[in-house]
């Protein structure tokens, strides 16, 4: 049964309460396509194949956690922008994109559903952005050596992470931002955690684990960022009785 885009886009509002961030940017209804939905598709980024992907099966709606008009960026459609925005308007596809509000929701953000694959449970925050913390403190269900959380990653992520520390040391407690959160790094430290889990990594981070001794896990920035939208896809699905899927386009990074 189709719901109007004006309800979707309302009960996304109470859900993830975009007026509350100062993000990089805009948090809601991008680019407005049909008024009438009743199939959704969610994916990491609003990158070509996922809008042809999603325009070939017929959603209405394209809910990302990586959309446009980035603070910063080139403001002019043209090139590959203006080849995504022409696909999303020739389908009628409603492109819906929640960056921070989407990885920091409590219980459908990105950060909760990684600590919940991982058995993680939530004792605190840290890394505060502009007055908010984006990410999550806890400890793991089970203690762990870093061999074996490697092994879990792997097996719960789909993909090999990058982790500097040494394999038999045990982690109890770890702090975790999803995407590209390496520069939080201080912060983890701070925090007297064992381990650090994020989604990139750079040169600077791999000294600064080993001099420090923190146990510093790269699981993927695409990888990590996964599972929000899924969340939030599958919680409009319920609400509005929509058809929704999730498209897995891969990125190594
Ligand atoms: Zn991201």
């Amino acid at each position: 049964m189709p719901a109007t885009r004006k309800a979707i886009e309302s009960e996304l509002r109470s859900l993830l309460r975009p007026e509350q961030f100062n993000d990089y940017c805009p948090n809601g209804l991008q680019v407005e396509g049909t008024e009438q939905i009743g199939k959704l598709v969610s994916g990491v980024t609003a990158c070509q194949e996922l809008i042809d992907r999603a325009v070939a099966t017929g959603a209405d709606m394209l809910l990302v956690h990586h959309g446009y008009f980035w603070k910063g960026e080139d403001p002019t459609i043209t090139g590959i922008k203006r080849s995504r925005i022409q696909a999303l308007l020739a389908g009628k596809l409603n492109l819906f994109a929640y960056h921070l509000p989407l990885d920091v929701h409590p219980e459908l953000g990105n950060n909760a559903q990684l600590g919940r694959l991982l058995g993680l449970r939530v004792t605190g925050e840290f890394a505060a952005y502009q007055g908010r913390n984006v990410g999550l403190l806890g400890e793991f269900t089970e203690p762990m050596t870093v061999g074996a959380l490697h092994n879990l990653v792997t097996d719960r992520l789909n993909r090999k992470p990058l982790i500097i520390g040494k394999e038999s040391a045990k982690l109890r407690t770890a702090a975790w931002c999803t995407g590209a959160a390496q520069g939080y790094i201080g912060e983890a430290i701070d925090a007297g955690v064992d381990v650090f889990i994020t989604g990139e990594v750079s040169e600077p981070t791999v000294h600064i684990a080993r001099e420090t001794g923190l146990c510093f896990v790269s699981a993927g920035h695409h990888a990590t960022e996964r599972y929000g939208v899924q969340a939030v896809g599958n919680y409009l699905a319920d609400r509005f009785q929509l058809q929704h899927e999730f498209f897995d386009i891969d990125n190594p990074v």
